[in-house]
Formats: structure tokens, sequence, C-alpha cells
């Protein structure tokens, strides 16, 4: 595999560096994968992500009658890198871009590929995905929002919960049982709800930072279009795959370039508390650790390359999005960790303190690190994954 620029590409490169090094938002403190919560951050993304778009770096490789830029998956890729590499924030509507799109890209009609594509590249809608339930989370096939069609109506009742972005989402993809008595990977519907709709609420949960990034959500008798069924009737479960399959694939592309500059970070941090005398570790534990953590990291590049190698060849994301899964989730923990104990006692101080290292930006990260681990699947379902889709053991083996 050559993974060098050809002229062409290389030429994409440098005007795409260019463009994001003269336009890229300023003063956005760096929250590792947390989303956006505060009004100031939410308008600068939302601003940042229409600049994005109106410049011609959203939906690359997607169909230009439906918004995209009609290049490839070569040209994402290294737009990604570069983002990575000038540290730009990502685009507000991560969700709408990263698996609202691409599973109506895939699955939706006509009419739903132009009602909706344009709108999520260009954040006039933003998305969230309505997937998981009080009590089916990694059992997802397990939920009960029901969605009972009348005429031409679904009336949606049931409930959310963990929904990223809620509380902002014009749009979301959700979830729904339309045959209670069918097998439970039968008997599911995927539908688009207008989150504006009358009988849809939203509640903040707040996460061990503190923060509120995701909601509850509670649908009653919420009316739903049948046009807004994507896929079809009782087939959603296939629907719900690509969408799952992507945000394991799409994130973790974009993710590994992230991880390059945690790892600089991770390394300087390391340099200014040997510097300063203030590290109890032996210099002999810091080095191994920080040469494991860069073993680690490209070895999630690596893997990434095989991914995307397969995407350029025309397959779609699947089951291999589990394994960088586990490595960049447990990895960002490790991380994590380990920059709280180079900074011994003062590991312990909050970001209001004076004396605090980057802001605070550790501790933050520890936090909400731990929901990596959860989010999109939790280890334990991904390896599961692995065992019976790529390794071909029995399931319960
Ligand atoms: C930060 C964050 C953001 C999220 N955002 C969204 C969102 O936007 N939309 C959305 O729909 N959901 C979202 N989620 C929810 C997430 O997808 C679920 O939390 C996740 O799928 C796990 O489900 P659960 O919480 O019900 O845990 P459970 O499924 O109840 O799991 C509990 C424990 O049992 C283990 N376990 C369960 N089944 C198995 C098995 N078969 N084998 C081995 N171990 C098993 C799990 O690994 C876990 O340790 C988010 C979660 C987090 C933390």
């Amino acid at each position: 595999m050559d993974l060098s620029d050809t002229r062409e590409e290389a030429e994409f490169r440098a005007k795409a560096r260019e463009w994001l090094e003269a336009n890229k938002p300023s003063g956005m403190v760096d929250r590792g994968f947390a989303l956006p919560i505060d009004a100031e951050s939410i308008r600068i993304l939302t601003d940042w992500q229409r600049r994005l778009y109106e410049a011609g770096y959203l939906g690359l490789a997607w169909p230009t009658e439906y918004g995209g830029q009609g290049k490839t998956i070569i040209e994402t890729a290294i737009f990604n890198e570069e983002m990575a590499r000038v540290r730009a924030p990502a685009p507000l509507n991560e969700l709408g871009l990263s698996m609202g799109a691409p599973t109506i890209l895939e699955h939706g009609t006509e009419e739903q590929k132009k009602r909706y594509v344009k709108k999520i590249l260009a954040c006039e809608e933003i998305w969230c995905q309505g997937f998981s339930e009080p009590n089916s989370g990694s059992d997802l096939a397990a939920l009960n929002t029901r969605a009972v069609l009348q005429g031409d109506e679904f009336i949606v009742n049931g409930q959310k919960v963990w929904t990223s972005l809620g509380h902002i989402a014009d749009w979301c993809m959700l979830l729904v049982r339309t045959d209670a008595d069918a097998p439970k990977h039968k008997g599911i519907s995927y539908l688009l709800v207008d989150m504006h709709s009358s009988g849809v609420s939203v509640q903040p949960l707040k996460q061990m930072t503190g923060e509120a990034e995701f909601n509850q959500m509670f649908f009653e008798d919420v009316h739903v279009p049948r046009e807004n069924l994507l896929g079809p009737l009782n087939g959603g479960w296939g629907v719900a795959i690509t969408t799952l399959m992507n945000e394991r694939a799409t994130l973790s592309l974009a993710t590994v370039m992230r991880f390059h500059n945690t790892f600089e970070d991770l390394a300087a941090l390391a340099r200014q508390v040997i510097r300063e005398g203030t590290c109890t570790l032996a210099p002999r534990v810091i080095r191994q650790s920080l040469a494991q953590f860069y073993v680690d990291v490209e070895s999630m590049k690596y893997l990434a390359y095989r991914n995307f190698s397969r995407l350029k060849r025309g397959g779609t994301p699947g089951p291999e999005g589990s394994i960088s899964k586990v490595l960049w989730s447990e990895l960002n923990q490790r991380m994590n960790e380990f920059a709280l104990v180079l900074q011994g006692p003062r590991a312990a101080l909050t970001e209001d303190s004076r004396h605090v290292i980057d802001g605070g930006r550790w501790q933050y990260g520890l936090l909400r690190s731990r929901g990596n681990t959860i989010e999109e699947g939790t280890s334990e379902v991904q390896r599961g994954i692995i065992a019976e889709r790529l390794l071909g053991l029995p399931k319960g083996y």
C-alpha cells in the first residue's frame, strides 16, 4: 500500500492546510471528546461548520446532488488529517455528519436524501441519535418505544436516554418498535423525527464532569408522518446497523489523528514535570510508559489505514470498527490517568486553581473519558462483536 500523496492530493492538502490555518476558530479550550454545551461554544461551532461547508470541505465524498463535493474518501481522510494537525475543533453537527447523513444516503428515498443531507452539511439542522432506552442499551433490540401506524402517521410513545445533543437537536434518528409480536430484531423501524413536534420533551442529564452533554427524552403521542420512515417498515434493525458501523468507523479515522496531538501534549507534560522536579516517578517508568503510548497510537494509525483502504476499495464500514473503538477508548482513559500520575499532588487541583496544570484539561479528560468505553457500545460489547463476527467464535462462547 502506497500511503504517499499523489501530486493532486498534495495540492489538495496544501490548500486545505492553508485554509484551515487562516479560518479555524481561535480561543476554544481543548475538551477532548466532549460535545459543546455552552451557548458560546455552540455559536462558534455552528459558524465553524457553516464556513467549512461553504468552503467545500464537508461531505467531500458525497454526491453533489445532495450537497456533497463528489470527491473521494481520500480527500476526506486528507482533510481530517489536516484538521487534526492544526487542532481545529470538530463541526457542531458531528452526529448528523458521521451517522445521520451516511445512513440516509444508504437507505433513504430520493426525497429523503434531497430533504435532509444538505441541511445536515450546512448545520441548518442539528441531529441526535435516539437509540438507547432505560432497559435497552447494549441489548438495543430490546427497545420498547412504540410507534403505531394510523393512516399516514406513526404515533410514537416511549422514552429514550443518554441522547447526546438532544437539547439542541432539530431532528432525531429514532428507533421504535412497530411490531410487538415479531422476534425482537424484526419488529423495529427507523424514523426521522422532528424534535420540535408536539409531545417531545427533553431533560438534561448531568455527567460526572458536572456537565450535561446528554439527555433523557420523552415521546407522548408524537405524530410522525409515514414519509419519515427510513428503510422498510419493521426493517429498521439493518438501517440501525449502518448507523452504528458508521459511528465506530468514521469516528475512529478522525480520532486517530487527535491522539497524536494528545500524545505530544502528554510528552510535553512529562518534560515539564521532570524539569520542575515535581514528578516522583522514576525516569525509566516515564520513558517506558510514553514509549508504550506511542506504540498504541501508531498501532491505531495503521489499523485506521487498513480500514480506510478497505473502504477505498468500495467496502462499507464493518465489524473491524470495534477493534479501533476498544483501542481508542481505553487508550484515552490510560493517557489521561497517566497525565494525573505525572502531576503528583497537583493532580488534586481543580480548574479554578491558578496552580493547576494545563487549565485542568487532564482532570476533566479523565472524568469525561470514563464514558468513552460506554458510548457507541461498551468495551465488553465490542469484544463480543470481535469474538463473534471477526473470530467466528460461537455466541456466548
Ligand atoms: C457519553 C455518552 C454518550 C451517549 N450518547 C448516546 C446517544 O447520543 N444516543 C444513544 O442512543 N445512546 C447514547 N449513549 C448510550 C450508550 O450507547 C449506552 O450507554 C451503551 O450502549 C450501554 O448501554 P447501557 O448504558 O444500557 O448499559 P448496559 O447495556 O446495561 O450494560 C451494563 C454493563 O453490562 C455489560 N454488558 C451488557 N451486555 C453485555 C454482553 N452481552 N456481554 C458482556 N457484557 C455486557 C456492559 O458492558 C456494561 O458494563 C451514550 C452513552 C454515553 C456514556
